[in-house]
């Protein structure tokens, strides 16, 4: 792992039930859970308020997305204040699957993060290449510029973790090889240092995501550069996401 406090996110994605979710927060509840480690988790919106009442505080609470501004007539969305409303200190934003799937761009992710930021709710940026990019040698192009339109909106990078998930690792069971991802993380990690600053890019945290289960935690936790982690499928399951969280070194 890397020098920052480590950090691992459950993210829940769009599944679970009132059950399903009352089980997993009781798994979690009774979890043991290394001290040295920031913890989040990240339900679908409606069982936020259910999880926030439930769930240990030593595990925050993180939403999947949100919306670009300030509320109002926005049929669905749901704003940055509406979250810090019901407690909730974090949002994962530039998911893979609100890129790809339903079409969120650069520019918007960028200016979602500012405006989270600004409500005072701390952003996990999500950054990763395709498959086709990957074989066209194309992921420091494709990383960098997603790296950027956060760099052009965000006011300070103090509370932003970065999870670099190559879109092919994501829910396929094909995980990174840890020198695969070490090779990433380091050069984000240069890219910040050119382009925003050495401080930043020694202190924020870099997380790798893309099929990281209890299995393949240790080796990844290993690398220099990777301080943690952020976990779909894994994360259903209190005590395997336990022992993701406990790969700490
Ligand atoms: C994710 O959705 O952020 C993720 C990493 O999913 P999985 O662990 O299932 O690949």
């Amino acid at each position: 792992a890397g020098t920052g406090k480590f950090f691992v996110g459950g993210n829940w994605k769009c599944n679970g039930t009132k059950d399903s979710i009352s089980t997993l927060v009781s798994d979690l509840n009774s979890a043991n859970i290394e001290s040295d480690v920031d913890v989040v988790v990240s339900p679908p919106y409606l069982y936020i308020d259910q999880v926030k009442s439930s769930l240990t505080d030593r595990i925050e609470i993180s939403a999947q997305n949100c919306w670009v501004g300030k509320g109002g007539a926005y049929t669905g969305e749901i704003s940055a204040e509406q979250l810090k409303d019901i407690g909730c200190k974090w949002v994962i934003l530039g998911h893979s699957e609100r890129r790809h799937v339903i079409g969120e761009n650069d520019e918007f992710i960028g200016k979602k993060a500012a405006y989270a930021l600004n409500q005072d709710i701390k952003v996990i940026a999500c950054i990763g290449e395709l498959l086709e990019e990957r074989e066209s040698g194309k992921t420091f192009d494709v990383c960098f510029k997603q790296l950027k339109a956060f760099a052009d909106s965000v006011p300070s990078w103090e509370n932003i973790v970065i999870a670099y998930e190559p879109v092919w690792a994501i829910g396929t069971g094909k995980v990174a090889t840890p020198e695969q991802a070490q090779e990433v993380h380091s050069a984000v990690r240069d890219w910040l240092k050119k382009n925003v600053s050495a401080e930043v890019a020694s202190s924020i945290r870099i997380i790798y995501g893309g099929s990281v289960n209890g299995s393949n935690c240790d080796e990844l936790a290993k690398q220099e550069d990777i301080d943690g982690f952020l976990v779909g499928g894994a994360s259903l399951k209190g005590p395997e996401f336990a022992k993701i969280v406990n790969s700490v070194t």
